[in-house]
């Protein structure tokens, strides 16, 4: 523990009364957390299983467990550190009786969860914006813990009452087909604790300590859920910068900083202010910027290390200069100095800024890897096999019903669905095990009859199959009995095409087998299916080679608690950063943190870059620079504008480019 000052080893050592740590960017608040694990085990002898650590995403998780497995030995694989919906998963699957759901509950996907408020609240014609707007309504409810009665009470208008009424609906047909969606994981173990004296002693008597990573971005139910987990015991540390609450749309709170102080009066509150990630000169450009926002706690943050050159601002003609740009700057940065391609990242607002960097970086030949972009998961063949995964450990997942009951195609007309879907309403019944009674056969004719039972029948034997002997063996042979893979070639554009889907469908059932028979943590069909759908709602992205030398290029949200040698902001343009919603919203002080969140992710160079015009939804538009930008302190800034330089200037860059490229191609 010698390397850690003062104030981190006095956090790392407090433990008698509940914990704060409010601290600044790099100030060592994670590895703070990761030295606490090893400590509570190593000296205080907290067994590693009682110990909780709750972080923000899986790849966090991964990696925490990596480094407290470097300071306490192998013992830390029986640590429980993963995020809240992951703990939330867990308690659901240990306390299905008390939720009293199915074993083989189902989660959906945020497809799913619209396509089942659509249906369930009879929502046919609404536009896509709106369902999506009410949904988030929804979403807010469940994560204050309100139930549709309690939303009907509180609703204000006729808009609200009638999502109120959606939210019943929408409640009423997740129950009865044991569906769960992203909130429920931690709302479902939030309520059951409140309600259940049995279960809440316990779980407080399972969880010793516990702690919170990020937890600025805690929202309602997540606060309720870690109160209960915590009980009067308040046996935990949390640590989080209310500077970089950056899910405000989440339902996140930084007030709940203040609401612990009130909750837990006991709380202890210590402060960290040696920054060890950055430059200097990058931390000063970071604090200027966040004081302009309104600050619930001061704090202030300093760092030992050199200050660094001045950030630099690439002004672009437009999107596909700036792409170009940063890629050749990124390319000579790395070749002047040998450095890694990991070593860089590339920050963004949307998604959608990605394009044409990934075009950029394809053409140069430089490998990089985009997170949570068009993932693994959202392609139609994983959905597909996934529905497949999901009906045969829950038959009354009627979302993946639908989804394949003609994929392939079956002839199942919508005519037939709908009737089924009446007939299985009437009776309150699910849609697979309907088209199996005998009331339906006065419903339909005799083909589509045949045709339905035909695929509930394979459904079942399938899941059957799964269930008592090889799971794998089971996947496989339902593949082979439905010719999914002749489907593919059939529906691609191209021979080359369908070869990469169904590489992709194996990637799955391999990944499947990983789970069943992972080495420390094997388990069965069901449970590794549900780890399939819960990696595929947190994180949309496949599974990542973390060694591999990669440019990164995530946004800013999902950047949140890294670090990178060299980063380049892109986009620095009004409407982008702060995005025009949050203009129009008044809500630049989150945008603000957002920036703040990017800029305090380099340690030794950091890059902005901007457009004059861009492309967007198809149309040119003029940008004007972030105002962002211009709070930053001038003298730190070095603009670099191409109209400004002299020819002999733009000559010696293209030879800089040229030499770059060619030494680059010869590697
Ligand atoms: P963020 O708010 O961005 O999540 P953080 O407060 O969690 O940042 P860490 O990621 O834990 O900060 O630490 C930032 C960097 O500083 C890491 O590379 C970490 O290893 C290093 N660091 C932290 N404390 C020390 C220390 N006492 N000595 C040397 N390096 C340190
Ligand atoms: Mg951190």
């Amino acid at each position: 523990m010698s390397s850690l000052n003062p104030a981190q080893s006095q956090a790392v050592k407090h433990v008698h009364t509940p914990l704060l740590v409010l601290a600044g960017a790099g100030s060592g608040k994670t590895l703070a957390i990761t030295h606490k694990l090893a400590h509570l085990v190593r000296s205080l002898y907290y067994t590693p299983e009682s110990i909780y650590a709750v972080t923000f995403t899986n790849k966090a998780a991964r990696e925490m467990k990596e480094r407290a497995g470097k300071l306490m030995g192998e013992e830390a694989v029986r640590l429980n550190v993963s995020t809240f919906h992951t703990f939330g998963l867990n308690f659901i699957r240990q306390e299905y009786k008390a939720l009293q759901l199915k074993r083989s509950f189902t989660l959906l996907d945020e497809d799913d969860s619209m396509a089942m408020l659509r249906e369930a609240g009879n929502l046919g014609q609404l536009d896509k914006q709106v369902l999506f707007a009410l949904r988030h309504e929804i979403s807010n409810w469940k994560n204050a813990l309100l139930t549709p009665e309690q939303a009907m009470a509180i609703a204000k208008d006729k808009d609200q009452q009638l999502a109120a009424t959606a939210y019943a609906a929408y409640e009423r047909t997740q129950r009865a087909c044991h569906a769960l969606d992203f909130d429920d994981l931690i709302l479902l173990p939030a309520a059951c604790l409140r309600d259940n004296l049995d279960i809440r002693e316990k779980w407080q008597d399972k969880v010793r300590y516990l702690l919170i990573d990020e937890y600025q971005d805690t929202n309602g139910a997540q606060y309720e859920l870690m109160k209960f987990l915590a009980g009067t015991r308040a046996a935990f540390t949390v640590v989080g910068d209310d500077d970089q609450s950056i899910y405000a749309w989440r339902g996140a709170n930084p007030e709940n900083l203040n609401i612990l102080q009130q909750d837990f009066p006991k709380l202890q509150v210590i402060k960290l202010e040696q920054n060890y990630r950055s430059f200097g000169r990058i931390l000063k450009c970071a604090n200027t910027l966040i004081a302009n926002n309104p600050h619930l706690f001061e704090k202030s943050l300093w760092s030992q290390k050199t200050y660094g050159e001045p950030l630099r601002v690439l002004s672009c003609k437009n999107d596909e200069d700036e792409a170009e740009r940063v890629v050749n700057e990124i390319m000579m940065r790395k070749m002047r100095f040998n450095l890694n391609w990991k070593q860089f990242a590339i920050l963004f607002r949307g998604n959608h800024q990605a394009r044409l960097f990934e075009k950029a970086l394809i053409e140069k030949r430089i490998p990089y890897k985009l997170s949570g972009g068009q993932s693994f998961f959202a392609k139609a063949e994983i959905k597909d096999v996934l529905a497949y995964f999901r009906l045969l450990v829950n038959e009354d997942d009627d979302a993946a019903f639908l989804r394949i009951v003609n994929v392939p195609r079956r002839d199942i007309g919508a005519v037939t669905i709908e009737k089924l879907g009446a007939y299985a309403q009437r009776r309150h019944g699910s849609l697979l095990p309907s088209s199996l009674e005998l009331g339906i056969e006065s419903e339909l004719n005799g083909r589509s009859l045949t045709a339905v039972r035909q695929f509930a029948e394979l459904i079942r034997r399938y899941a059957e199959q799964a269930r008592k002997g090889d799971a794998l063996e089971a996947v496989n042979e339902l593949l082979k009995a439905i010719g999914y893979e002749g489907w593919l070639y059939e529906q691609a554009s191209s021979p080359k095409v369908a070869q990469s889907r169904w590489q992709n469908v194996q990637d799955l059932v391999s990944w499947l087998g990983n789970h069943i028979n992972h080495p420390q943590d094997p388990c069965d069909f069901e449970e590794a299916v549900n780890r399939l759908l819960l990696r595929d709602m947190l994180e949309r992205s496949a599974e990542e080679d973390r060694n591999a030398d990669e440019v990164q290029m995530l946004t800013l949200h999902a950047a949140k608690g890294l670090e990178y040698p060299h980063v380049y902001m892109v986009g620095m343009e009004e409407e982008l950063l702060p995005h025009h919603v949050s203009i129009e919203e008044g809500n630049i002080e989150e945008e603000r943190r957002l920036a703040y969140v990017g800029i305090t992710r380099a340690q030794e160079t950091l890059v902005f870059s901007l457009c004059k015009t861009r492309k967007r939804y198809g149309e040119l538009v003029h940008c004007e620079p972030s105002r962002f930008l211009t709070e930053l302190p001038v003298d730190d800034l070095q603009w670099d504008d191409q109209r400004n330089q002299s020819e002999e200037q733009k000559a010696q860059v293209r030879e800089d480019r040229l030499a770059a490229l060619k030494a680059l191609l010869d590697d």
